[in-house]
């Protein structure tokens, strides 16, 4: 997997023998005459330094089909496109505010309906299945409360009633989860996160498990149209290549940084997969090769929270995850603000949670950082 990564995008130039994958500027391609094509006419349909980038992922996630669109959004939506009025999804319910705004306030208006269930409990995704459920989408772990789902024995319920499993892999990456290999048809991605790893760069990725999956995304992909700009996916495959390096020294700094929180007497909970205490470790371990380095931690007086925000110093408040830098968010007014306030509430998005994303930063300097903001 590290030599898949750092090669990622390379031996694509055969006339110069570029290392780093050129950047195809073009929107359009000369065809060496009629009815003949160099296979890129036309960039939103294909572009070389796109086509680098999709079949990285498509390579690194087993699939093999690989799409890159202009946010984890647009991969998204252009992914719900292959559902039509009337046909209904089972999602996980904290998963990122983004998806459930899509789902709710767009798809929604189209009949394309979905129930939000805890997918960390199998019972409570066979019990939403209804004669015209057509897919389940889940993360795993759960954004922001890190909840662990059983990725094969989600798959097995996917394949006994013919759904689709789509599995938002965007916490994980590739390195340390491989849905498709477990079972599932489609993973996708935040590639604005992880992959791209610098906080620099906006894009969305795709990956199926079928040619024949593939062929309808391909369409939908060239008809809908959010595709990845050149510059954007030379950015995500240059990200791709140092992704094993970052996120070992990120989840080392992230397992400290929780077993820090644990003993703090200002913080009530703290979830983290990589704990032994968290109810997922087992399984997490059991289907990935690592807990990744977000987590979320909720602190005993809610008046804490602005004051840890105004305070920190080194971890920066702003929203997004996944980057070399540690930022702070508070998912109840930013990630998942769409959420009505008594469902979040429920749900455990209370007022007094933060979420953590760890970077590769001075493990020192982290905990200093939080001591001194934690100090009333
Ligand atoms: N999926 C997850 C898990 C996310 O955290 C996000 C964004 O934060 C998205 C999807 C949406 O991605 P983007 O912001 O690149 O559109």
């Amino acid at each position: 997997m590290e030599t898949l990564l750092v090669r990622a995008g390379m031996e694509k130039d055969n006339t110069t023998g570029a290392i780093s994958t050129p950047i195809y500027q073009s929107a359009t391609f000369q065809h060496p005459e009629l009815g003949e094509s160099t296979g890129y006419d036309y960039s939103r349909t294909a572009n070389p330094t796109r086509t680098a980038l999709e079949e990285a992922i498509a390579s690194l996630e087993g699939g093999t089909k690989g799409f890159a669109f202009s946010s984890g959004m647009a991969a998204i939506t252009t992914v719900l496109f292959l559902f039509k009025p009337g046909d209904h999804l089972v999602v996980s319910e904290d998963l990122y505010g983004g998806t459930y705004r899509l789902l709710t306030q767009v798809f929604h208006e189209f009949g394309i309906t979905a129930s939000f269930v805890d997918t960390s409990c199998i019972e409570n995704v066979e019990a939403a299945i209804c004669s015209e459920t057509k897919a389940l989408l889940i993360e795993t772990p759960t954004n922001p409360l890190m909840k662990i789902t059983d990725l094969r024995r989600i798959a097995d319920v996917a394949k006994t009633h013919d759904l689709l499993l789509i599995v938002d892999n965007t916490f994980m990456t590739p390195y340390l989860q491989q849905p498709l290999a477990l079972g599932a048809d489609i993973t996708l991605h935040s590639a604005t996160k992880y992959l791209g790893g610098h906080n620099d760069t906006v894009a969305g990725l795709v990956a199926v498990r079928e040619e024949e999956l593939g062929e309808r995304i391909g369409l939908l992909q060239n008809a809908c149209g959010s595709i990845l700009g050149p510059q954007d996916s030379w950015l995500i495959l240059r990200g791709i290549k140092t992704l094993a390096i970052r996120l070992e020294k990120q989840q080392q700094n992230a397992l400290a940084l929780a077993r820090w929180l644990q003993k703090h007497p200002e913080v009530e909970a703290v979830h983290y997969p990589g704990l032994p205490e968290h109810s997922g470790h087992h399984l997490a371990g059991k289907q990935a090769s690592g807990f990744g380095a977000m987590l979320s931690f909720s602190v005993r007086n809610p008046q804490l929270v602005p004051h840890l925000l105004k305070n920190v110093k080194i971890i920066t408040f702003a929203e997004s995850l996944g980057g070399v830098e540690s930022l702070i968010t508070f998912p109840a007014r930013q990630t998942h603000a769409d959420i009505p306030e008594e469902a979040r509430e429920q749900l455990g998005i209370t007022d007094r949670l933060l979420r953590l994303s760890v970077g590769i930063e001075n493990i020192d300097d982290l905990l200093t950082d939080l001591e001194e903001a934690l100090r009333c």
